[in-house]
């Protein structure tokens, strides 16, 4: 057993575990050699989750959203797969239009618009803040002007429903096939320019990471924080905004859609707006807590994140919505109380386990947890450049819980936007069963990597709470 330090009075009453700090590991941070697994399982993704991508949105449009039809058809020979090819429709001029208009206007947003909402709305952290030491030890800047970039785009959206009516609100699902060829086109120009840009002219080489293997590379990335220039950076962009600011207006649009077809919107649409929405605008208003999560803090840039954020996020993620404009799903009172309880007290646990480890950190453990000094276990890990630094792992609140209580939330959340569409079809349950696998795979790649970052100090940390996702079960 290490050795229990302590170091004042304050932190034996709280029974803090400090650990012998020799323990900690220098690497950290993304794979340098790639396993036969690993790389399997890429090249799995690289080929596959475009065509998942493809099949879900032309079964919706040609089979109504069933799953299986495309694939009966298939089978039985009443189609080729040229038949469901020359259905799709492809890239347009407008879809082109629009999209580069929507790309432009985020940037614009994001480089030329310092925050505004910090000087006037109380508790929302924005302006310059500065995120996680990286591996090498660097300390980047961010502008963090995402909730002024949501709301400035959202009041225009409204404005040009309401009173400009230069296109339709129904515009996203109109040109959605066709937008999704952009998206692609987006998404590989930038995975493909990021993998460039890594070898020829990195924004921080000490950050970067080269496992000599083509496909691992290009796909979990090769740059930690790619920029151009001072202030625009790649992950940050592309995580937040186009994709996610676009999320709330895929869902508005279908919304727009169901009311152009049927003369109503129905409650689950609104369910999945509202809940949808409630997500969104939280991971806006956390923006800058959002710089010290894994996205941000440890994935190396690659495709990934930028195929990812362009084209699987604004696709998958808004399923429901479009399931419901096909079906347009009225629930019962108390089917859609049921739903809203859910996806709010999921919410609930997300933001609040999420929460309690910001304040934590933040405040470096001086901070109450339910009422309560927290308890933690000390630990320290070092930085290529052998830098020593200390961290601290609360075992308090949520997080004595399970060591990922904030994934939970999330997917109760998940689940009350799927339940929303009925159980008719399968396509709206993707979400969850995405959500899970993600989440899950998330939990070990994450504790791996904590392992070899804090060594046997998370070893004691696992030993205090043995839980993942479920207390008592996982
Ligand atoms: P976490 O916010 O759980 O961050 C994990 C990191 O927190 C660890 O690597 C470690 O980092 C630190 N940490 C772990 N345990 C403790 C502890 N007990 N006390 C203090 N710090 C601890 O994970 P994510 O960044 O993955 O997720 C953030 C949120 O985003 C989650 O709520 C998740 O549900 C959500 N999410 C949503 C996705 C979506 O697609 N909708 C995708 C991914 C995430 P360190 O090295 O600093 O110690």
């Amino acid at each position: 057993m290490p050795a229990h330090k302590e170091k004042n009075s304050e932190e034996r009453n709280h029974k803090n575990i400090q650990n012998d700090t020799q323990a900690s590991q220098v690497q950290w941070g993304r794979a340098w050699e790639v396993d036969w697994f690993s790389l399997a399982s890429i090249l799995f993704l690289l080929m596959f989750a475009p065509l998942t991508v493809y099949y879900f949105i032309m079964s919706c449009d040609q089979y109504q959203c069933s799953l299986t039809d495309p694939l009966i058809d298939l089978l039985m020979g009443n189609k080729h797969l040229s038949d469901i090819w020359n259905k799709t429709p492809t890239l347009t001029y407008t879809a082109a239009g629009i999209y580069t208009i929507w790309v432009a206007f985020q940037v614009i947003l994001y480089m030329f618009v310092p925050d505004f909402c910090h000087k006037f709305l109380p508790g929302y952290v924005g302006g310059v803040q500065e995120g996680a030491v990286t591996p090498a030890g660097v300390v980047n800047k961010y502008e963090i002007n995402g909730l002024q970039a949501w709301i400035i785009t959202h009041v225009l959206w409204f404005a040009n429903a309401y009173y400009f009516h230069w296109f339709s609100p129904t515009i996203i699902f109109d040109n959605w096939i066709p937008l999704l060829w952009c998206a692609n086109i987006l998404g590989y120009v930038v995975s493909t320019f990021a993998m460039i840009k890594g070898y020829f002219f990195p924004t921080n080489a000490k950050d970067c990471k080269f496992t000599g293997n083509f496909f691992y590379d290009y796909m979990m990335g090769i740059e930690f924080n790619p920029r151009i220039g001072k202030w625009f950076d790649f992950k940050l962009f592309f995580n937040g905004r186009p994709g996610i600011v676009a999320w709330t207006l895929i869902n508005l649009s279908y919304a727009a859609k169901q009311q152009e077809l049927y003369g109503q919107v129905t409650n689950s649409m609104i369910l999945v707006n509202v809940l949808q929405g409630i997500y969104v605008l939280d991971f806006f208003w956390n923006e800058a807590w959002y710089l010290k999560t894994i996205d941000i803090c440890h994935d190396h840039f690659g495709w990934y994140l930028g195929w990812g954020d362009c084209v699987w996020l604004p696709y998958l993620y808004t399923l429901q919505g479009l399931y419901l404009v096909y079906h347009p799903v009225q629930l019962s009172t108390a089917s859609a109380i049921g739903v809203l309880m859910l996806g709010l007290i999921g919410y609930y646990i997300f933001r609040m386990t999420n929460h309690q480890k910001d304040l934590f950190r933040r405040t470096n453990g001086n901070c109450r947890i339910w009422g309560k000094k927290p308890e933690y276990i000390e630990c320290s890990y070092m930085s290529v450049d052998g830098t020593k630094y200390y961290s601290k792992l609360m075992i308090s609140g949520f997080w004595g819980w399970a060591r990922h209580f904030n994934y939970t939330g999330d997917l109760m959340g998940s689940l009350a936007y799927c339940l929303a569409c009925g159980f008719e079809h399968i396509l709206p349950y993707f979400y969850i069963i995405y959500m899970t696998i993600l989440l899950t795979h998330r939990c070990i790649r994450d504790e791996h990597r904590c392992f070899s970052k804090y060594g046997k100090d998370w070893k004691l940390y696992t030993a205090a709470v043995p839980y993942r996702l479920i207390p008592g079960v996982f």
